[in-house]
């Protein structure tokens, strides 16, 4: 369950040892919105979509599906562990807007480690500059996508041949 970190006082994560990656063998269908900036980190490995979310349209890439894992899951590990999208590298955090919500299902989210918010505010370790001004990071993606259905509006291929 994904929590605002502004509706709890302070939360911890302890570690990842023994859980074998529960993130990335959840059969459940994960789509991660994506900002423009992610385009050049996740096109190697993933393919990346249109989806309508809260009304408007938004770049996405597909984690896995109903019935699979991240084909990256590999051996109880990320085969792509240096080139995981920012959505991997943030998790359990999530940006939401100009939120960040903590995914509170992992196991390594509690009352234990280090502190990973306190009062609303992700400390150091947790914090990522994905973060700021994500709103913003959205709506310029959108105005890219917008853009570019213009463009494709206006350039018809093939073109039609004088009868
Ligand atoms: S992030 Fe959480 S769910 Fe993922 S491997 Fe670590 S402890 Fe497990
Ligand atoms: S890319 Fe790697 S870290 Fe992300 S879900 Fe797949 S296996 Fe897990």
């Amino acid at each position: 369950m994904y929590i605002n970190i502004n509706d709890l006082e302070k939360i911890h994560f302890a570690s990842c040892d023994g859980c074998l990656g529960s993130c990335c063998s959840s059969s459940k269908f994960i789509m991660a919105p994506l900002i423009l900036e992610d385009i050049k980190e996740v096109y190697n490995h993933f393919q990346i979509f249109f989806a309508s979310i809260d009304n408007e349209t938004r770049l996405v890439m597909i984690l896995g599906g109903k019935e699979s894992t991240c084909p990256y899951f590999e051996e109880d590990k990320c085969s792509i562990y240096e080139q995981r999208p920012p959505a991997c590298k943030l998790y359990p955090l999530s940006p939401y807007y100009d939120e960040i919500l903590i995914n509170t299902s992992c196991s390594a989210v509690g009352s234990l480690g280090d502190i990973v918010s306190q009062n609303g505010k992700c400390t150091d370790k947790f914090y990522y500059k994905r973060f700021d001004n994500f709103t913003t990071k959205l709506s310029k993606t959108k105005e890219y996508i917008n853009k570019r259905r213009q463009f494709q509006q206006q350039v018809q291929f093939p073109p039609k041949l004088a009868s």
